[in-house]
């Protein structure tokens, strides 16, 4: 048993001070109380700053750590997409996976303790059976001639590791019809989809055939098939059935009028996905989140990959998403609660300004269990 107190727990009640969590030698919270004389206690360990629950990195692709600095940023979304293009065949097979076990170390010690990965290969597989982030994959349909069939391979693969794995379309504005609606198809009770989802201006030119990646397209003799639909939002409803979960990524260019048609279509959770430190990087654009906080969705934090990233720190994504008041936000970061009978971690919180309650440029977190 360990007995662990510090200025600040956050609890699905809030941050709450002067309370002691114990946990068992597994890690799992045993009790979380409030003594009389805290100063008194015997036996408690304290740690100064905010104790929270392991981090949920909602959004990465860890096979692309090795891109980390390859595309310079700030050039927009379609000279990203050219550059990763152009960079995946470049270095493909370097050192590949000493860049996944490096980061996917840091981030365990950083505090994360559950990942929603993207994968297009099978390179980061291995790892993964050894670590002890719980990886959930999602084995991704990509591209205008995107076959099915590899994705389904992909995930049989990582099933077979006895890995967490389902199918998912890369997004609304990158596979044609058939595919898109095979990712669905494909997918398993309670295994959401991840759909990259408005993350520029771009996808909603290309609707209207028009801008960079309508230009990008024509350019290779591709002919999207699906603009029909008129909209990112309305394409997705369109193709996805509503009982089935998705988590869209981005969000940067959603508009009230499109939280409006997916919220009426589904019935399963959707869960809107966060990056702002992806979208620092390539286009300077920052999620709604005061349309998504007074729309009261589910939002949850991710870093996206380090081609599109400096770090895989979730402090740092929760930091730049602002004016967030800071129980609300570590809510959105955390994989699991601290309460009676879950084995969330527990990660230290450092650089938090207590008085204000937010997170400074020196904020960082380190994990305790
Ligand atoms: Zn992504």
């Amino acid at each position: 048993m360990r007995r662990i107190s510090s200025h600040l727990l956050s609890t699905p009640h809030g941050l709450e001070a002067g309370k002691v969590v114990t946990l068992s030698g597994d890690g799992m919270v045993v009790d979380v109380s409030e003594p009389p004389h805290l100063d008194r206690e015997a036996g408690v360990e304290f740690f100064p700053g905010v104790l929270v629950p392991g981090f949920f990195n909602a959004h990465c692709h860890l096979e692309l750590s090795y891109l980390h600095g390859a595309i310079a940023p700030g050039g927009g979304f379609a000279a990203f997409a050219r550059g990763m293009r152009s960079e995946r065949r470049r270095r493909i097979g370097l050192t590949q996976n000493e860049y996944a076990d490096f980061w996917d170390a840091k981030m365990w010690t950083e505090g994360v303790s559950a990942v929603a990965d993207i994968c297009n290969g099978d390179s980061t597989f291995g790892l993964k059976t050894r670590s002890r982030i719980k990886y959930r994959n999602f084995c991704e349909l990509f591209g205008l001639q995107a076959d099915p069939a590899h994705a389904v391979a992909l995930r049989d693969k990582a099933v077979g590791m006895g890995l967490e794995a389902g199918v998912t379309p890369h997004s609304t504005y990158s596979l044609n019809r058939d595919a898109f609606s095979a990712s669905a198809r494909l997918s398993v009770p309670d295994y959401p989809l991840s759909v990259h989802f408005l993350e520029s201006e771009e996808e909603i030119d290309l609707f209207r055939r028009r801008g960079p990646l309508w230009d990008w397209y024509t350019e290779q003799g591709l002919v999207p098939d699906f603009l029909d639909y008129g909209s990112a939002a309305e394409r997705l409803v369109a193709q996805v059935p509503p009982e089935i979960p998705v988590m869209l990524v981005h969000n940067c260019c959603v508009t009230q009028r499109d939280i409006d048609i997916v919220m009426e279509h589904f019935t399963a959770p959707v869960t809107w996905v966060l990056c702002p430190g992806s979208n620092r990087y390539i286009s300077g654009l920052k999620p709604p989140v005061g349309l998504l906080r007074r729309n009261g969705l589910r939002i949850a934090v991710g870093t996206d990959s380090l081609a599109s990233n400096t770090t895989l720190s979730m402090v740092d994504a929760m930091r730049l998403l602002g004016d967030v008041p800071l129980a609300e936000l570590l809510g959105w970061g955390a994989a699991d609660i601290i309460a009676p009978g879950h084995t969330p971690g527990l990660v230290l919180l450092t650089g938090a300004d207590l008085r204000t309650l937010t997170l400074t440029e020196a904020a960082k977190a380190q994990r305790i269990i």
